[in-house]
């Protein structure tokens, strides 16, 4: 995924869920290893780690988003934007934010199991993530009846 996606992704949470504009910059940074995200108090920026897209999806990319957003807005509106204070706790429970910048504290880290596996509908594409393998011919495509093929994803192979 480009930046400009991620960009764009970021200002369209931010119209939805908060109501205001993101007026700044969102941008991967490789880096972010521990963290899912990042937000810069000086230049008002937002960096999301690609790990964390590659190995939990936009589902939970999209909650450290809304993480970022609320530390985004509470400090640009000047009320409490850190962890700890009432204003980020409150707003991050409106927006169904995740609770840490640190992306996958000790305990949660067995139950935010990756993807491994992809299902892929020989007719009409469309694909259907699995953490486990499973056998193709037990199932069918939910949107077209297709029959389905089994891919084992490799993250390591990628950049
Ligand atoms: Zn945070
Ligand atoms: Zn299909």
């Amino acid at each position: 995924m480009q930046d400009q996606v991620l960009q764009e992704w970021v200002e369209r949470v931010s119209l939805q869920y908060f109501g205001l504009p993101f007026r700044h910059r969102a941008s991967f940074n490789g880096r972010l290893k521990s963290t899912g995200g990042r937000y810069f108090t000086k230049t008002h920026d937002i960096e999301i780690s690609p790990h964390q897209l590659r190995n939990f999806g936009e589902e939970e990319t999209e909650k450290i988003i809304k993480h970022e957003l609320c530390h985004y807005h509470l400090h640009l509106l000047k009320r409490g934007y850190n962890h700890r204070d009432d204003d980020f706790k409150q707003l991050l429970a409106k927006v169904g934010g995740t609770r840490y910048c640190k992306a996958l504290p000790a305990g949660e880290k067995r139950k935010a199991e990756p993807y491994r596996f992809k299902l892929q509908c020989r007719s009409c594409g469309m694909e259907y993530m699995r953490k486990r393998r499973v056998d193709p011919r037990r199932y069918a495509c939910g949107k077209c009846r297709g029959q389905l093929v089994l891919f084992q994803l490799d993250f390591a192979s990628k950049t």
